[in-house]
C-alpha cells in the first residue's frame, strides 16, 4: 500500500482551493466559508494553494493567515495549473474528509454541510451536480454536456458533471489517487479502481461576478485525451500487453497470412509479385505488429517498475476480518 495510508488524519475536515489570480474573490470566500465551517462545529482546516497568482492575491491571502488559525496558505513558484492546486491541497490535507471548491464564488460554501451529509451515508465521493450552471451555453455548457456523456459512457462511473469542483473525498481516496496532467476532473474514475462509493448531490452555481474565467473552449479538447488515458489506466495498467499484444498478434497474423498467399503466388504459380500493393501491406503488418509486441512488453517491464518501486500493491483492500483471538505468529 502507499506509504502515505499509514498515517491518520487528525481533523475532521479539510477544504481544499485552488486559485490562480482571484484578489477580487478570496476574502469574501474566505469570510463564507468561515461562517460555514464554524457552524459545523468540526475540527478543520482551509487549505488556500495559491497557483503563481500575480494579481497580490499571495499578499492578501497572507494577511489572512493572520486573523485566522485555520488558514494554510500554499503558494507555488509559478502557474502549475488547477490540477497541480488540488494535488498539493490532498498531500497536505489533514482531514478526513476533504472539500475541494473553487475560489471564484462560483460554487455555495453553503453546499458544504449538504456534501458531509452525503458522506455520512457511507460514501467514498460525493460530486457536485451544477443542475443550474451558469455559464455561457456555446462555449462552456454544450461541449461540457458532450464531455461528460462520453466520461460517464467510457469510464464507467456515472455522474452528470464531472467538472464540478465543488467534491467531497474520503481521507483514503485522496491520499491514494495520483494526479498528473489536467486529470482532476477524472479523480472519482480513477479512485473507482480502489472500488470507492461514488454519489451526486445538486448544487448551486453562480456566474462569474469578478475576476476572469481562466479556461476555453480548447480545454474539451485536452479532456477527451486525458479520457483515452483515464480508460487506458483503468483497464489496461496492470496488463499492457493484453491490449498492445492483442493488437499485435492481429497485425502480425494479418500480415503474414497476406505473405503466404503472396509466397504461393510467387512460388507455386511462378508469378511475379513484386508490383502488388498488398506485398507492401504484408510488409506493412508484420512490422507494425512486431513493434505493437514489443511494446507490450515493454509495458509490462514499466508497470512493473511503477508497482515495485512506489511500493504498491495491485489490489485495495477495504477491510481484513479476522477473530479477535486469532494466533500472530511474532
Ligand atoms: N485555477 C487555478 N489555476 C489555474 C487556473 C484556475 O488554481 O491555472 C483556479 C481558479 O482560481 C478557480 C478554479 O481554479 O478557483 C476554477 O477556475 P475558473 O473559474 O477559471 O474555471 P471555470 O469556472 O471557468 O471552469
Ligand atoms: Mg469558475
Amino acid at each position: 500500500m502507499d506509504s502515505q495510508s499509514r498515517t491518520v488524519p487528525d481533523l475532521d475536515l479539510s477544504v481544499v482551493i485552488p486559485i490562480y489570480n482571484e484578489v477580487e474573490n478570496v476574502a469574501e470566500l474566505h469570510s463564507r466559508l468561515r461562517t460555514v465551517l464554524d457552524e459545523l462545529g468540526l475540527s478543520y482546516e482551509i487549505i488556500a494553494v495559491d497557483d503563481g497568482s500575480t494579481d497580490g492575491t499571495g499578499k492578501l491571502l497572507r494577511s489572512l493567515v493572520a486573523e485566522d488559525p485555520h488558514l494554510k496558505v500554499v503558494r507555488f513558484r509559478r502557474n502549475f495549473g488547477q490540477t497541480a492546486g488540488f494535488a498539493a491541497g490532498f498531500d497536505l490535507a489533514r482531514g478526513q474528509t476533504v472539500i475541494t471548491i473553487d475560489a471564484d464564488l462560483q460554487n455555495d460554501p453553503a453546499d458544504i454541510p449538504l456534501l458531509l451529509d452525503k458522506m455520512a451515508e457511507g460514501y467514498d465521493v460525493v460530486s457536485g451536480w451544477r443542475l443550474h450552471r451558469q455559464d455561457p451555453f456555446i462555449t462552456r455548457k454544450l461541449p461540457s454536456m458532450i464531455a461528460n456523456r462520453l466520461i460517464s459512457w467510457v469510464t464507467g462511473v456515472h455522474l452528470h458533471d464531472y467538472g464540478c469542483s465543488l467534491k467531497a473525498y474520503d481521507w483514503y481516496v485522496v491520499k491514494n489517487v495520483r494526479l498528473y496532467g489536467e486529470l482532476h476532473r477524472f479523480i472519482p474514475a480513477l479512485a473507482s479502481y480502489m472500488g470507492v462509493r461514488v454519489a451526486e448531490i445538486p448544487v448551486r452555481h453562480y456566474p462569474r461576478q469578478r475576476g476572469k474565467s481562466k479556461y476555453g473552449i480548447s480545454r474539451t479538447l485536452r479532456v477527451i485525451l486525458d479520457l483515452l488515458t483515464v480508460r487506458f489506466l483503468l483497464s489496461y495498467s496492470a496488463r499492457p500487453m493484453q491490449l498492445f499484444g492483442l493488437l499485435g498478434l492481429g497485425a502480425f497474423g494479418g500480415g503474414f497470412i497476406i505473405a503466404a498467399y503472396l509466397s504461393v503466388v510467387k512460388l507455386v504459380l511462378k508469378r511475379s509479385i513484386g508490383d502488388r500493393p498488398l506485398l507492401l501491406l504484408a510488409i506493412l503488418l508484420i512490422m507494425v505488429g512486431i513493434q505493437l509486441l514489443t511494446m507490450g512488453l515493454l509495458g509490462e517491464l514499466v508497470v512493473r517498475t511503477y508497482h515495485e518501486t512506489q511500493d504498491k500493491t495491485i489490489y485495495v483492500i477495504r477491510e481484513i476480518i479476522e477473530a479477535p483471538q486469532s494466533h500472530k505468529e511474532g
